[in-house]
């Protein structure tokens, strides 16, 4: 019993392959899971295969962030058709930036003094698209400092000195693109965006729904964003956000309960879109 729609594999930043993931969930008797790799759908295709083996169902699904007047907005795109050649060609662009961005952020550490090299991040990295949590795990393994969040506090994250600007896509871009890809688009984590008055206009942009279970959100956070989306007739979706071992939460998979009423809305939703694109 049970959903976790929030899974990040090493396709991202993630510390778990995609076929681990699935085991864990079908460990946790989860009927259901959604690997949400930033900027990246090479996960969905060996976390579907692994499923095969086991009465779990994936859902194809991706994370994306956008830059809303300086604050970093994550969105997520569920039942994505992800195989469409245009969107491969974006995300290669966004995996090209995010390596520039990688390149200019060792460069910056460098000049503060630390050791730390391209080649490691590169190699935590591994296949998945490379971002700041493997910058920040490299420092950890080097010994620059003691946990990931204060590489985040100190050096890299938002309001850092080392931090490097990403890509900037607006919140209205990246809903639009998982519209385009027949996903339905989901504001990830809204109780840590802290974005509640645009809501109505990511409603306008096409969002479907409200990601209302997180492992970072209080049980005030639940109740009030469950509220919210009976208010605006928007879906309920949830997830733990793992990352798996090794990240600043450790391996949370199962930590937050979502109910399986919430895939078939999910569904009910995608049928909905299909038959009246
Ligand atoms: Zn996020
Ligand atoms: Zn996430």
């Amino acid at each position: 019993m049970g959903v976790d729609l929030h899974l990040h594999s090493t396709a991202s930043d993630g510390a778990f392959s995609p076929e681990e993931l699935v085991k864990f969930a079908v460990k946790l008797d989860f009927t259901a899971i959604a690997i949400t790799d930033h900027d990246s759908i090479d996960g969905i295709v060996p976390a579907l295969r692994r499923a095969g083996d086991f009465d779990i169902e994936v859902i194809p699904a991706v994370e994306l962030s956008s830059d809303l007047e300086g604050r970093d907005i994550h969105f997520l795109g569920y039942f994505i058709d992800y195989k469409q050649e245009w969107f491969l060609k974006h995300l290669s662009k966004l995996r090209q930036a995010r390596y520039e961005r990688a390149v200019k952020m060792v460069e910056r550490l460098q000049e503060m003094g630390l050791e730390i090299a391209l080649k490691d991040v590169l190699q935590e990295a591994g296949k998945g698209a490379v971002g700041r949590a493997h910058v920040a795990r490299v420092m950890v393994k080097q010994g620059c400092i003691d946990s990931i969040e204060e590489a985040f506090e100190r050096y890299i994250g938002r309001k850092a000195p080392c931090y490097i600007e990403k890509y900037v896509y607006t919140p209205k871009d990246v809903i639009k693109l998982i519209k385009r890809l027949g996903g339905i688009a989901i504001l990830a984590h809204p109780g840590l965006s802290q974005v509640d008055e645009k809501i109505p206009e990511f409603i306008r942009y096409g969002i479907q729904g409200l990601e209302v279970y997180h492992s970072n959100h209080t049980p005030d956070d639940v109740r009030k964003y469950s509220k919210m989306a009976r208010e605006y007739g928007l879906v309920i979706t949830g997830g733990s956000d793992c990352h798996g071992l090794g990240s600043s939460r450790g391996l949370i998979m199962g930590s937050v309960r979502v109910p399986d009423e919430v895939v078939e809305n999910l569904k009910t939703l995608k049928d909905l879109q299909k038959n009246n694109p």
